[in-house]
C-alpha cells in the first residue's frame, strides 16, 4: 500500500507546511537495482589499524573512490570508522569526533559503518566498555541520520579478519541500496568461513530455495528477490491461496507446492518435492505467519495455538525433518522470519511476540547444527512493512507505527527480501545464530 502522507509532504503546499510545523519528511530510500554502483560518492576509511588500511584496499579493488583522510567539503557516499582496536573508552573520542566533522558532507541515501570487536570477547572491563560503549554510540548517530542515510556496525569475533567474506560481504550489504530499510543494527560475523561471491549481482545463481507464506504480501517479495538473485524457487502456501501462489510461481519460474505448514509431515514434503526436482535444496525460508491479535485477557485456545503451531512450532518440526535429510547438507541455508514484536513486545500480541521470540531462541540454539554441515540459521526480525497485514490497522496506530523510526516511514517488501537474500548467500555462510532487524530503527520498545 502506499504512504499518501510521505508523497504530500514532499510537494507544494504540502512541504511547505511539513517545514514550518516540524513535522516528519521522510527521505526516499536509496533502494537497490541489480547493475547500479554500491554507492555514489568517494568512501572515507578512518581509523589507523590493520583493518582498516585492509578494508581500505579491499574497497579500491571494487573499483571504489576510497579516501583515507577527509577533503574539505567533498561530498561522501560513505563512512567506514574502524575502532577494532579501542582498549579503553578514551579511545573513542579522537576517531568518532574525526569521523564528526565529515557527517555534514555526506550524501543523502549515504551510509555509517563501524567495525569493532565484541564486549564479550574483551581482554579488560575496561576494554569491554569502549566496544560497549560503540553499540550506544552507533544506535545514537543512526537517529540523528537525515536524508535516507543510515548507520549500521560490523562486529567481528576472536580470529575473524574485518576482509574475511562474511565481512566483506556485510560491508558490501551496509553500503548497497540491499540495506535500505535497516537502521541502526550490527551483525556479527562469528567465523571466518563463506566464499566470495563470484557475481555480486547474482549471488544465489544455481542455488535451490523454498518460500513459505510465498503467496503475496513479504513471502511474494522474498520469491522474486531470489529469484533475481539467480536461485531456483519452491514456494510453499495453503491450498487456499493455490491460484496467487500459481501466479507468483509462474512469474518467478519456480514450482508451487500446496501446503499447510502446521501439517506433522510437512518437512517430509518439502524435501520430498525438492530433491525429487532438484536433488537437493540449499535454502529454506520460513516467511509464513498469521497474527490473531487479543489482549491476553481476552485470549482464547484457538488464537494462542494457531499462531504458536503455525508461526514456531511448524519451524522446528521442519528444521527437524531437513537437518535429518542427505539432501540438506551442503552448506545449508535456513532464514526465519521473526518481528519486532519478539524483541519489544506489543500490547495484544502476547500469542505473536511468544511465537517470534520464540524464532530467535530456536536460531540462535540451532546454529551449531548448522555450522556442522558448513551451513547457517539466522533470522530476520520486520518493524513496520507495508503489507495487506499492516494496512488492516486502524489509521492513527498505524500513522504511529509508520513513524515512529530513524527514517520516519515503513518499510516495503522488498527491504525484508533483500535482507533475506543476503543471509541465505554463500558469502554471508559467516554470519550464524543472528536477528537482524529490518525496522528502520524502530524507537518503539527495544
Ligand atoms: P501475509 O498475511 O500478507 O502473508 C502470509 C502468507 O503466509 C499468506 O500467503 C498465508 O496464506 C501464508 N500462510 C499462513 N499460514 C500458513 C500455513 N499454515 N501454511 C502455509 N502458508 C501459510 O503476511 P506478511 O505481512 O507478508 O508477513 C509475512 C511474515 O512476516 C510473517 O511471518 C509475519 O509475521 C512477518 N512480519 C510481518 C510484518 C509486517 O509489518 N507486515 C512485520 C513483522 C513480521
Amino acid at each position: 500500500m502506499t504512504d499518501k502522507y510521505a508523497q504530500l509532504v514532499h510537494h507544494g503546499v504540502g512541504r511547505n507546511v511539513a517545514k514550518k510545523l516540524g513535522l516528519p519528511q521522510p527521505a526516499a530510500l536509496r533502494r537497490y537495482q541489480p547493475g547500479q554502483p554500491l554507492i555514489t560518492g568517494p568512501v572515507l576509511v578512518q581509523g589507523n589499524s590493520a583493518d582498516a588500511d585492509n578494508l581500505a584496499a579491499e574497497l579500491l579493488s571494487w573499483d571504489l573512490d576510497v579516501r583515507r583522510h577527509a577533503v574539505p567539503r567533498e561530498k561522501l557516499g560513505a563512512i567506514i570508522l574502524a575502532l577494532d582496536e579501542v582498549a579503553s573508552p578514551g579511545d573513542l573520542e579522537k576517531p568518532i569526533l574525526t569521523a564528526a566533522a565529515s557527517l555534514r558532507d555526506l550524501a543523502p541515501g549515504g551510509r555509517v559503518v563501524t567495525v569493532s570487536r565484541p564486549a564479550s570477547e574483551a581482554d579488560s572491563p575496561a576494554a569491554a566498555a569502549a566496544r560497549q560503549g560503540i553499540d550506544g554510540f552507533l544506535r545514537s548517530l543512526a537517529k540523528e541520520l537525515r536524508g535516507g542515510a543510515t548507520g549500521n556496525g560490523i562486529v567481528l569475533r576472536q580470529g575473524v579478519q574485518a576482509t574475511s567474506a562474511s565481512s566483506l560481504a556485510a560491508l558490501r550489504f551496509f553500503l548497497s541500496g540491499r540495506s535500505a530499510f535497516v537502521d541502526g543494527q550490527f551483525i556479527t560475523v562469528s567465523s571466518a568461513s563463506g566464499e566470495p561471491a563470484r557475481d555480486v549481482d547474482q549471488p544465489l545463481a544455481g542455488k535451490i530455495a523454498v518460500v513459505t507464506g510465498a503467496a503475496r504480501g513479504i513471502g511474494a517479495a522474498i520469491a522474486r528477490t531470489l529469484h533475481r538473485d539467480g536461485a531456483t524457487l519452491i514456494l510453499v502456501d495453503v491450498p487456499a491461496a493455490g491460484d496467487q501462489l500459481a501466479a507468483v510461481a509462474n512469474e518467478v519460474r519456480g514450482t508451487a507446492l500446496q501446503l499447510d505448514i502446521s501439517r506433522d509431515d510437512a518437512g517430509q514434503r518439502i524435501i520430498g518435492h525438492a530433491a525429487q526436482r532438484h536433488g537437493r535444496l540449499d535454502i529454506m525460508v520460513h516467511n509464513a505467519g498469521i497474527t490473531r491479535d487479543k489482549l491476553l485477557a481476552n485470549m482464547d485456545h484457538s488464537k494462542w495455538s494457531s499462531v504458536i503451531g503455525i508461526n514456531i512450532t511448524a519451524q522446528l518440526r521442519i528444521n527437524e525433518a531437513l537437518l535429518a535429510s542427505e539432501h540438506f547438507r551442503e552448506s545449508p541455508r535456513i532464514v526465519s522470519v521473526a518481528s519486532t514484536s519478539g524483541i519489544a513486545g506489543n500490547r495484544g500480541q502476547t500469542n505473536y511476540a511468544a511465537s517470534k521470540a520464540g524464532v530467535m531462541g530456536m536460531v540462535r540454539a540451532s546454529a551449531p547444527l548448522l555450522a556442522a554441515h558448513g551451513g547457517s540459521i539466522n533470522a530476520v526480525a520486520p518493524g513496520f512493512i507495508e503489507t495487506e497485514m499492516t494496512a488492516r490497522i486502524p489509521f492513527a496506530v498505524r500513522e504511529i507505527g509508520r513513524r515512529l523510526n530513524s527514517l520516519q516511514q515503513g518499510g516495503r517488501p522488498t527491504d525484508v527480501a533483500e535482507t533475506i537474500a543476503f543471509l541465505a548467500s554463500d558469502a554471508a555462510a559467516g554470519i550464524n545464530g543472528e536477528v537482524l532487524r529490518v525496522c528502520g530503527q524502530n524507537m518503539v520498545g527495544a
